[in-house]
Formats: structure tokens, sequence, C-alpha cells
């Protein structure tokens, strides 16, 4: 039977990563019906509708499933993020990043395997901001609650402990932010108590850089509130290969949103330069999320096989291959 998923192909390199990924789950034999809006965001606001159009999280709503493409947000003025009011409106209240190596990418570590856990509705991004003109001071409010900080926490250590993992590290600034990030370590350490065979322990947030940096194998599962952990998400990208090969998944309660870590990159759109290994990666997220163990572990392998015999890759990590040489390369081999 076949899979009813929503898609939103986006914005940006949104569109070719996204042809590219269906081609590639193609090739795994597994059927999917999409329901599929590509008005979302610019395009939706320059036909005069709302940057997100009701029909989307209706759709999601009804279908439970997404993969989704990156969708660009103005910057310092225009609609409030399409990514983030979707997150809202879905109550998607996790964020999961796994930074997970692939052979043959040159990059200081071999062997990273570890997955960041972003808190998604609260935090910095709670949209709470004030301006006052007159005395040109600029508030943002970091809301953190109980109910947020215990679900986030909460998520992370049931994931860590029912996928054989070790360690969850809390990562927060409750030296200085005693108030907001002290909530969420507090609540932190009770949820911990709750799962007395995964190890426990936490880092002041500049700490954790500085350590991943330097000691990325050392970390397992890390677990912060959303901006933290947006940032933190971004840096260990980097250390497994960069944006392009970093995948990403929104849970709530009732509903998962698959998108990689990336932005629509208009310094590369249209030009089928775009390395679709991010949301394929995501996709074979939704996968292992539908059931569909086989498929994701089919398309997980020849991945690795490609990356390690390096002969069809993308420029940003360091091949000369277009996103559908890639995929179609990809495909062949699933
Ligand atoms: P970005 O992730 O789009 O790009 C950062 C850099 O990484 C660029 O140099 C880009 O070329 C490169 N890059 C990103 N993805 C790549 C890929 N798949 N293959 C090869 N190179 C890739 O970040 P940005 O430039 O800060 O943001 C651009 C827009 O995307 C902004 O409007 C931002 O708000 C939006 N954005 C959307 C999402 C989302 O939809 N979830 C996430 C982040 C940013």
């Amino acid at each position: 039977m076949a899979h009813h998923v929503t898609l939103l192909p986006g914005d940006g390199i949104g569109p070719e990563v996204t042809s590219a990924t269906l081609r590639v789950l193609e090739a795994t034999g597994v059927e999917f019906e999409w329901d599929t809006h590509k008005i979302i965001g610019t395009s939706a606001v320059e036909e005069e509708r709302p940057e997100l159009p009701d029909d989307v999280p209706a759709s999601i709503r009804e279908r439970g499933v997404a993969l989704k493409g990156p969708i660009t947000t103005p910057v310092g003025e225009g609609f409030t993020s399409v990514n983030v009011q979707l997150r809202q409106r879905l109550d998607l209240y996790a964020n999961v990043r796994p930074c997970v190596s692939l052979p043959g990418i040159d990059s200081p570590f071999e062997d990273i395997d570890l997955i960041i856990f972003r808190e998604n509705t609260e935090g910095l991004y709670a949209g709470i901001e004030t301006y006052d003109a007159r005395l040109e001071i600029a508030d943002s409010t970091a809301r953190v609650t109980r109910r947020g900080s215990e679900r986030i926490v909460d998520f992370c250590f049931d994931y860590a402990q029912k996928n054989g993992r070790d360690t969850v590290t809390l990562a927060h600034k409750a030296n200085i932010l005693k108030e907001s990030s002290g909530l969420f370590l507090k609540v932190g350490r009770e949820i911990a108590e709750r799962y007395p065979d995964v190890n426990f322990n936490d880092r002041i947030i500049d700490n954790m850089c500085m350590q991943l940096v330097m000691y990325p194998q050392q970390y397992d599962c890390i677990v912060s509130t959303n901006l933290f952990g947006d940032i933190l998400s971004d840096l260990a990208a980097g250390l497994v290969g960069g944006l392009g090969v970093t995948a990403g998944a929104n849970f709530g309660d009732d509903y998962a949103v698959f998108e990689a870590v990336h932005g629509s990159a208009p310094d590369i759109a249209g030009q089928g330069k775009a390395n679709p290994t991010a949301l394929i990666r995501s996709a074979v997220m939704m996968l292992d999320h539908l059931n569909e163990t086989k498929a994701a572990q089919a398309v997980n392998t020849a991945l690795r096989d490609v990356y390690a015999a390096g002969e069809v890759l993308t420029a940003d990590v360091g091949g000369s291959s277009s996103t559908t040489e890639f995929a179609e390369h990809l495909a062949a081999r699933v």
C-alpha cells in the first residue's frame, strides 16, 4: 500500500534537491502518493495569499508525514519564517539532526555519529520581540517553559534508550541565563533520573562548541534549547562535510516533517550544483519513521558506497557532478 505523504519542494535549491530525492525514493520500490504543494512562502505572497496557505498544514494533519525542501525567509523584514510557523502550528517540538560521517569526505574527523535534539517551538525563536523606536532599544524574550523543556528532553532520552545510544549531553548557559537556561537544566536533570540506563551530563554552551570542534567522537545525543540547538547543529554539520550532507526531521506527538538542515542556498539555486544528500538522508529518516527499514538501509548503504568510491559527487564535497548526475548514480545502486 502506498504511503500518503505531503510534499513541499520549497524554493531556491528546494525543487532541485526534491526531485533528486524522489528519484532515489523511486529506486527503493516503496510506493508513495504525494500531495504536492508548490505555492508557499514568497511564491504564495506574490499571489497575494498568506505565506503559509492553510491547505499546507491541513494536508500534513491529514497525512501525518511531510517531506519538505527549504523555504526562503526575508531577512530583517517581511513575513515570519514559514518554517518556524509550520513547526509552531503543528507543534513539532523536536528537531532531530543526526551528524554522521560519510567515507571519502575530506573532513578533520572520521566516525562521527552524534545527534542534536533541538527544542523547536520556544526559546529565542518564540517571536516575543519589542522595539522602542524612541530609545532605539530592541528586546527578544527567551521563553522557556517546564512543559516545553520536559517534552524535548524526554524525547531525546526516549530516542537514546530505544536506539541503544549511551549518553545524553544537555547544552545550556545556566551560569548566565539563570532563569531560562536554568529551568531547562533543572528539568533536564529531573528527566535524566527516569532513564537510569542512559548516562547524562551537561555542558555550558561555549565549552560545548569547543568540545565539539576538538573531540566530537566523545558525544552521542546532545539536547538544547532552540537557538543553541540551531547553532550547534550547523557546527556539527561542518564536522561531517557541511550542510549538503546533513539531514533533519521535526517531530511532534502527531506529525513529522522531514527536511534538511540547510536553507534555500540562493547563491547556487538553479545551477544544478546543490548536493541532494541532506534531503536524501532526511528521506531515509522518513522511511524509518514509516517502518520501511529495509529501504532505509538500502539507501544508506548505497550512499556510503557512492561516497567511498568518490567518483560521482557534487562540488561542495569535492566532486564535479551535478545534482541530477549524483541522484541517477545513487539511484542505480539502491
Ligand atoms: P543556506 O543553508 O541556504 O546556505 C548556506 C551555504 O551552504 C551557502 O553557501 C549554500 O550554497 C551552501 N549550501 C546549503 N545547502 C547546500 C546544498 N544542499 N548543497 C551545496 N551547498 C549547499 O543558508 P542561508 O544562505 O543562511 O539561507 C538562505 C535562505 O534559506 C534564507 O532565506 C533562510 O532563511 C532560509 N533557510 C531555510 C531553512 C528551511 O527551510 N528549513 C533553513 C535554513 C535557512
